[in-house]
């Protein structure tokens, strides 16, 4: 087990540590919350320069000990994934679309300098580990199991420079459902505030892209809102909201109706795997038109005034899809905080609420499409 490889860490590699404690989980679906019950087991992989990839562990999930000098502890040299696996209502586990974040982590990896590694083979390890806390995915369908892969930089030395070692790890965590759909979602738009910017890193999964938004996050909370909604540049263009992509279907200034979506060339968001599966659903439905373009708050604004925004919804693998109910905008020009209220939830088609519907149904097998269900 002490064979190393240097283009990819290898599954036929792996060696297997059985944890002897067990995590306790609450018993209602409705206690998990995000991100705070954690599974058994873990993926633990190191990297260094001269010898490449060193063998994968599976191991009891326990802390890591990293160098206090660590590139990833001064200069965010990290990044990460999301991803759910879903019990089915068949009893087999399915996850949605896992090479799609595999492709996604490679480019984040390239982008932060951290080492390239073999999509199939992490594919593999992350099914040995969903396999080997199986037992823990909660039976229903108001649960899912989150994958959290991550890589970051673990140098002995404080250099802002290439790292000569680096940690692959991937970890799950039990989790319930994120948002009350109920009220509806609602967005603080303040063009102060931004998350990106052209030339950037935006549109890669990297921790310190994330760092910054803590703080914009509490302050929509102090205006009662749930996310940030993430405007870029002069012209206030709408990118993303929270840690989640954005959709309206509106009819447009050419009086079509038009599910839009703000384009990913523009490298300013991140491009989701639930985004391309939305667009994929619904250029298949063929109800409306379906475009990938940009548009600003202040189209926005007209439209929402005019009564031309029949849905405003997030999407995203800890949302799902989400209707957004208000956007609270901070409009400097006008000196004014406008609130403009999207009467998503009463629309006529429920567009949102289909694309919910068919995701899940894809997530928990009750649907099959096997080019999207992974079954481990
Ligand atoms: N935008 C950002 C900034 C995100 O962090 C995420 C979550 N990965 C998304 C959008 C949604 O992406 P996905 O559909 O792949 O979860």
């Amino acid at each position: 087990s002490t064979r190393r490889t240097h283009s990819s860490f290898q599954y036929a590699n792996l060696t297997v540590e059985k944890s002897t404690k067990k995590q306790r989980l609450p018993s209602d679906p409705d206690k998990l919350g995000f991100g705070r019950y954690f599974s058994n087991h873990m993926i633990d992989i190191d990297w260094d320069v001269k010898d490449g990839w060193f063998a994968p562990k599976i191991r009891p999930f326990q802390n890591f000990s990293i160098h206090p000098a660590s590139k990833v502890l001064h200069y965010a040299q990290e990044i990460f994934e999301g991803l759910k696996a879903y019990y089915g209502v068949d009893g087999k586990i399915r996850v949605f679309r896992p090479e799609l974040n595999m492709e996604r982590m490679r480019r984040s990896a390239r982008r932060a300098t951290l080492p390239d590694f073999n999509t199939r083979e992490a594919l593999l390890l992350m099914d040995e580990l969903i396999r080997t806390d199986a037992d823990m995915i909660p039976k229903t369908d108001q649960a899912s199991l989150y994958i959290r892969p991550m890589m970051f930089a673990t140098d002995q030395h404080l250099g802002i420079g290439e790292s000569m070692q680096a940690k692959w790890a991937c970890f799950t965590a039990i989790t319930g459902s994120y948002f009350d759909y109920e009220r509806g979602i609602r967005l603080l738009a303040d063009p102060e505030m931004v998350r990106s910017w052209k030339g950037g890193v935006g549109q890669y999964k990297m921790g310190c892209n994330y760092a910054p938004t803590i703080f914009v996050g509490k302050m929509a909370a102090m205006h009662g809102c749930d996310q940030a909604m993430w405007l870029s540049g002069d012209n206030r263009m709408v990118t993303e909201a929270g840690a989640m992509n954005l959709f309206m279907l509106w009819t447009n200034e050419d009086n079509e109706l038009e599910l839009i979506t703000p384009s990913t060339e523009s490298g300013l968001l991140l491009p989701g795997i639930t985004r391309q599966s939305v667009l994929e659903l619904a250029r298949e439905w063929n109800l409306m038109k379906v475009s990938e373009a940009n548009f600003t708050m202040c189209d926005l604004a007209k439209a929402i005034r005019e009564h031309r925004v029949h849905e405003f919804f997030v999407s995203g693998t800890a949302a799902n899809v989400g209707p957004v109910s208000e956007i609270l905008h901070c409009d400097k020009e006008r000196g004014i905080m406008e609130k403009l209220l999207i009467p998503t939830m009463n629309s006529k088609m429920q567009l949102y609420k289909r694309l919910h519907t068919t995701l899940s149904d894809i997530h928990y097998g009750r649907i099959e499409k096997p080019e999207w269900q992974r079954v481990v």
